[in-house]
C-alpha cells in the first residue's frame, strides 16, 4: 500500500506512522529522517539542504522532493510506502503526482489525523522533556511525573522546549492550515482522503487507521 499521512503538530503522526508502518510491513518514509540521512550521508541533496539551513532559510521544495524520490526508488519501497512528513504543501503533493504517474503508481490512501486545535496546544505545551535524556518524556497532566519538574528516570532536570511554547504551537498551527490543509483538498478531489479522529489512546487511533485502510483495500 502506498499511503500518506497528514495532522497537524501534536497529532501523533509520527508514533502512528511508525506502528501503521510496522503493521503493514512497508517502510516509514518520514521527511525529518530523510534530511538527517542525506546530510549525515553528505548527498548532494544533503550539502545543499545544509547550506540553506546554516543560512537560517527555508530548504527548497526541490530539495525535499529530490530527498523523497530517491527513497520511494529504493527497492523496500517497491511494494509500498508510508509518507510522513511529506507532501507538506501543494507543490511537493504535484511533484508526488507526476512522480507516481512516472513510475505507474498509485496511491491507495490519505489518511487524516484529525485533532481539535485546542487539545493539539494543551497535548504540546505540556511537554516537558528531560535535560539529560530527550528520550525521557512527560507531560503536565497526561503523564506527569512523581515530583514537579524532575525526571522520574533520572532524577534530571524537566523543561520545555522553546518549539513546545504555547505561541510556537499557534505559529505551527497556522503554517499547517495554510500550507499543508490545501494538500487535503488536493487528494479529496482524487477521492482518496480517510479522516481518523486521532483523540484517546494510541492503540486505539491506530486500530481506527488500520480499519479505514481496510475498507479501502475492500
Ligand atoms: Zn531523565
Amino acid at each position: 500500500m502506498r499511503i500518506v499521512l497528514v495532522g497537524p503538530p501534536g497529532a501523533g503522526k509520527g508514533t502512528q506512522a511508525a506502528f501503521l508502518a510496522k503493521n503493514l510491513a512497508i517502510p516509514h518514509i518520514a521527511t525529518g529522517d530523510l534530511f538527517r540521512a542525506n546530510m549525515s550521508q553528505g548527498t548532494q541533496l544533503g550539502q545543499k539542504a545544509k547550506e540553506y539551513m546554516s543560512a537560517g532559510q527555508l530548504v527548497p521544495d526541490e530539495i525535499t522532493i529530490g530527498m523523497a524520490k530517491d527513497r520511494m526508488a529504493q527497492p523496500d519501497a517497491a511494494s509500498g510506502f508510508l509518507l510522513d512528513g511529506f507532501p507538506r504543501n501543494i507543490a511537493q503533493a504535484r511533484a508526488l503526482d507526476g512522480y507516481l504517474d512516472e513510475t505507474d503508481q498509485k496511491l491507495d490512501a490519505v489518511l487524516d489525523l484529525e485533532v481539535p486545535e485546542d487539545e493539539v496546544v494543551k497535548r504540546i505545551a505540556g511537554r516537558r522533556i528531560c535535560r539529560n535524556d530527550s528520550s525521557h518524556v512527560f507531560h503536565v497532566e497526561y503523564s506527569a511525573p512523581k515530583t514537579d519538574g524532575v525526571c522520574d528516570v533520572c532524577g534530571g532536570e524537566l523543561y520545555q522546549r522553546e518549539d513546545d511554547r504555547e505561541e510556537t504551537v499557534r505559529k505551527r498551527l497556522e503554517v499547517y492550515h495554510s500550507e499543508t490543509e490545501p494538500i487535503i483538498d488536493h487528494y479529496k478531489a482524487q477521492g482518496l482522503v480517510t479522516t481518523i479522529p486521532a483523540l484517546g489512546a494510541v492503540g486505539e487511533v491506530t486500530e481506527r487507521a488500520m480499519s479505514a485502510l481496510q475498507r479501502t483495500r475492500a
